[in-house]
């Protein structure tokens, strides 16, 4: 049987580091070495791979997400499919972002790893190889950017880092996982029915990204004016609400026509235009604020980038922040 070609991205993150006594948890070159002397990987696929970077994630930039998006793009013409190693603190953001730019069908999954090469009971080699098995799968294919991390498949769009330690922390709170990499085939229960392309040749990247406490009031939202921001994502309590303190900061932003949208800093759930008190959900939309559906904060700033990027405008950039682009 013709084995699949599937080149590995790799980028850093804990899945490419060692401890060191004097350092403490600092990248390394194990990975690469690891990956191309890895008989599981060698008997599900022909694999390559290519160092992006080997940076921890909290590094990188939006920026270079993109950089690394237009990568996988201009490589993937040449492989079944691409997978990305990548650190597990900002691997979500990564992911949404290649989930709202890329056109291609083909699978490119991201993993990660929550052990570095130093711990005991190693998790990156499995899930390089649950990922490696998932990317090979007839299925996965046309299900848009996914996740492999312990066993389970989830979607860019939903899975969200949980825990900062713990083997199980990436979990998909809203929709739940696709499917899971057993050790004896790949098995997909669901899929994801709505897609998130924004299909875009560059950024916006002055977006800001505040998350709202009690008796918060609009300093925050007043800086981000003062620094030019184009758009402003709040993450808010519960349905999407803020302190009335913070409003008339609010007001500000919308009247010079900054982007305002509003998610929720709850970790399950949508926002909706349900309390009408002053800074609540219909109040804020009342006065021209964006309720962002079921979007994390970060994920949120991310496509605000993108839809400015594409846009410019911001009547276009509201337009489309909460339904299907038309590409
Ligand atoms: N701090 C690490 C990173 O994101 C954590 C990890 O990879 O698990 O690069």
């Amino acid at each position: 049987m013709i084995k699949k070609k599937v080149l590995i991205i790799t980028t850093g993150g804990t899945i490419s580091m060692q401890y060191h006594s004097e350092h403490g948890v600092v990248p390394d070159d194990n990975l690469i070495q690891l990956l191309n002397n890895f008989p599981q990987l060698t008997s599900v696929a022909e694999i390559e791979v290519l160092e992006y970077a080997n940076m921890p994630s909290p590094h990188i930039t939006p920026k270079q997400m993109f950089e690394l998006a237009k990568l996988v793009d201009e490589k993937i013409e040449y492989y079944d499919s691409v997978i990305i190693t990548h650190g597990t603190d900002s691997l979500e953001e990564t992911a949404y972002l290649h989930d709202l730019v890329l056109k291609t069908r083909k699978p490119v999954i991201f993993t990660a790893a929550m052990r570095s090469g130093s711990d005991l009971g190693l998790d990156g080699p499995r899930n390089i190889v649950g990922a490696v098995r998932a990317a090979v799968h007839e299925e996965s294919i046309d299900k848009g950017v996914l996740v492999v991390m312990n066993d389970e498949i989830h979607t860019a769009h939903d899975i969200v880092k949980s825990d900062t330690g713990k083997l199980e922390s990436f979990v998909s709170p809203n929709y739940g996982i696709l499917g899971i990499v057993d050790p004896d085939k790949v098995v997909y229960q669901r899929q994801l029915l709505t897609r998130d392309n924004v299909w875009t040749d560059e950024l916006e990247y002055n977006i800001d990204l505040i998350t709202v406490a009690a008796g918060m009031d609009g300093r925050y939202v007043d800086c981000s004016i003062k620094n030019g921001a184009r758009g402003i994502v709040i993450e808010a309590f519960g349905r999407g609400n803020v302190p009335p303190t913070m409003v008339e900061a609010i007001k500000r932003a919308v009247d010079m026509g900054i982007v305002v949208v509003v998610v929720s800093r709850a970790f399950k759930g949508r926002v909706l235009p349900e309390y009408g008190y002053e800074g609540g959900g219909l109040h804020l939309q009342r006065i021209g604020v964006i309720l962002g559906e079921d979007m994390k904060g970060p994920k949120a700033r991310l496509r605000m980038m993108a839809l400015f990027g594409k846009y410019k405008d911001p009547q276009q950039v509201k337009k489309y922040f909460t339904s299907v682009v038309e590409e």
